[in-house]
């Protein structure tokens, strides 16, 4: 099984990628799915973050009020540390599980689609990392455009408290450049995924032959 994690920042096109990717046959698994999962109410998270931050960030089911909570931590370094070592060990730890079941399963190819890979270590857990590039303009448009309701001060300060691009480019194997249209982003991800499909075709073969 090979392990590729699909990095970049807040809307830099990771979903648009892992959607690519999915369509070649790649198992994905969405790092913002199990942060959404493992704060649901009732879960040991959930509770340390309820006790830290109080219920104000609480709806009426309990759940959280994830805007609410970005609003606060995103403006605060000393929270967002907190809510990082809440959930941080939490995320790796189920991102190792669910690798396990893919290994149980066989599954060829699977994509580990986490905006927070390099800095929560879960690039010890894969064979390449892929960075999704963007720049920075192009960043918080999209980001405003997805979210709405978010302004534009908001969204800069979001995408300005993750770990720079030029430091994620230090860590990368490969980049995809999501600057330009989606069709543009398809054509260099299947360049890739051709490239990658010999070098591992190539190294199965190796392994064959040194075995005689
Ligand atoms: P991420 O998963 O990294 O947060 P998304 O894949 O959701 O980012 O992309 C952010 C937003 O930008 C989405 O609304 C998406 O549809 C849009 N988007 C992504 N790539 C492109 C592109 N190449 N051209 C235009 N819009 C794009």
């Amino acid at each position: 099984m090979k392990v590729i994690g699909l990095t970049g920042g807040i809307a830099s096109g990771k979903s648009t990628v892992s959607a690519i990717l999915r369509q070649k046959g790649a198992y994905i698994i969405d790092a913002d799915e199990i942060a959404r999962e493992i704060v649901k109410p009732g879960k040991p998270a959930w509770k340390e973050i309820v006790d830290y931050f109080g219920s104000d960030i609480l709806n009426e089911d309990g759940s959280i009020k994830r805007r609410k909570l970005g609003r606060i931590v995103f403006s605060d370094d000393k929270k967002l540390a907190v809510l990082n070592r809440i959930t941080h060990p939490r995320i790796v730890e189920e991102i190792k599980k669910e690798l396990e079941a893919c290994r149980q399963r066989n599954e060829k190819v699977v994509v580990v689609d986490a905006a927070l890979l390099l800095e929560i270590g879960l690039d010890m857990l894969v064979d390449e990392v892929w960075l999704v590039s963007v720049d920075e303009k192009t960043q918080v448009k999209r980001l405003i455009e997805r979210e709405r309701s978010i302004s534009y001060t908001e969204a800069l300060e979001r995408i300005r408290a993750q770990m720079p691009l030029e430091e994620k480019l230090k860590f990368a194997t490969r980049v995809i450049d999501n600057n330009g249209d989606i069709e543009n982003t398809k054509k260099q991800v299947d360049r890739i995924w051709r490239e990658i499909e010999k070098s591992w075709e190539d190294s199965k073969h190796e392994t064959q032959q040194s075995t005689f």
